[in-house]
């Protein structure tokens, strides 16, 4: 089952690749230059093209093994809807288990590279560091948003747990209790951001965009091309960018402009012009 999300999945990148090349085709089939304008920029791919695709895809299993990551691309609607996240109302993601591991397990096992290990360690903990600042949060604002993302941060950790055994690499969270890290900048943000989180709801809230705004920049520069890890990392990040649109939307509420801590401003701008995921 969900080998053939997966393959639909790599089936949407390769289409939209395909729409670039028939868009590209147009333009040089074309006699008129700014009647071709449009078709480039525009989104919409001809019933035609689809039909054109499908074979490719369909017997395509390679692809997303030696293509470049796909991670820190922006926003793909729909991508992921069937794929191991699943997307409330209020945009809090959380992966289904057994989906992840399905989809993990129809992948190879690759060597990693140090700096893969190195990374999945830290995303371990810097989920577990969204889930227990977030209780926190919880706790004392008593907001839905809190509780539900923090209950959507469980899932991410435990995706990240699925990879770690994997690949039999020690579990950094096994014996540490709410707000306690193995990785000493980890455990320094959970001071800060509790802290501030303690002053008002609104900081409360800015704290919640920037744990999201940190988590998408720190998932982004640990690409790899290791196909499992890209898996769950490109899902964290999704959920990710939904959680900063929720946290910012409330913001915005409260008559309040987040600005971008850790993301570039335009990579910021791009994802919250465009809506919740999944
Ligand atoms: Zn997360
Ligand atoms: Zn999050």
């Amino acid at each position: 089952m969900f080998h053939s999300v997966s393959r639909l999945h790599r089936g949407w990148l390769r289409l939209g690749s395909a729409v670039a090349m028939l868009s590209l085709v147009a333009v040089s089939c074309s006699s008129d230059a700014s009647d071709t304008a449009g078709s480039i920029a525009g989104t919409t791919a001809p019933a035609d093209a689809a039909t054109t695709t499908t074979p490719a895809f369909a017997t395509a299993t390679t692809a997303a093994a030696t293509a470049p990551t796909t991670a820190g691309t922006g926003p793909g609607p729909g991508q992921h809807g069937n794929g191991p996240l699943t997307v409330t109302s209020d945009g809090s993601s959380h992966v289904q288990h057994e989906r992840m591991q399905d989809g993990l397990s129809a992948l190879p096992l690759d060597n990693l590279s140090t700096a893969d290990r190195e990374g999945l360690i830290y995303m371990r903990e810097e989920e577990k560091l969204a889930h227990d600042v977030y209780q926190v949060l919880a706790d004392t604002w008593n907001r839905p948003i809190f509780t539900n993302i923090a209950t959507a941060e469980a899932t991410h950790t435990d995706a990240v747990m699925l990879l770690l055994s994997r690949h039999s690499i020690l579990d950094p969270s096994a014996t540490r209790p709410p707000g306690e890290f193995q990785n000493a900048t980890l455990q320094g943000l959970y001071g800060q951001f509790t802290t501030r989180g303690a002053a008002s709801l609104i900081e409360a809230l800015r704290v919640g965009a920037e744990i999201e705004d940190l988590d998408i920049a720190d998932l982004r520069a640990r690409a790899t091309s290791t196909a499992d890890i890209t898996l769950v990392y490109d899902n964290l990040e999704l959920a990710s960018r939904n959680h900063l649109r929720a946290f910012v939307a409330e913001l915005a509420k409260l008559g309040v402009t987040y600005q971008p801590v850790h993301l570039p401003q335009a990579d910021y701008d791009s994802i919250i012009a465009s809506p919740i995921e999944g």
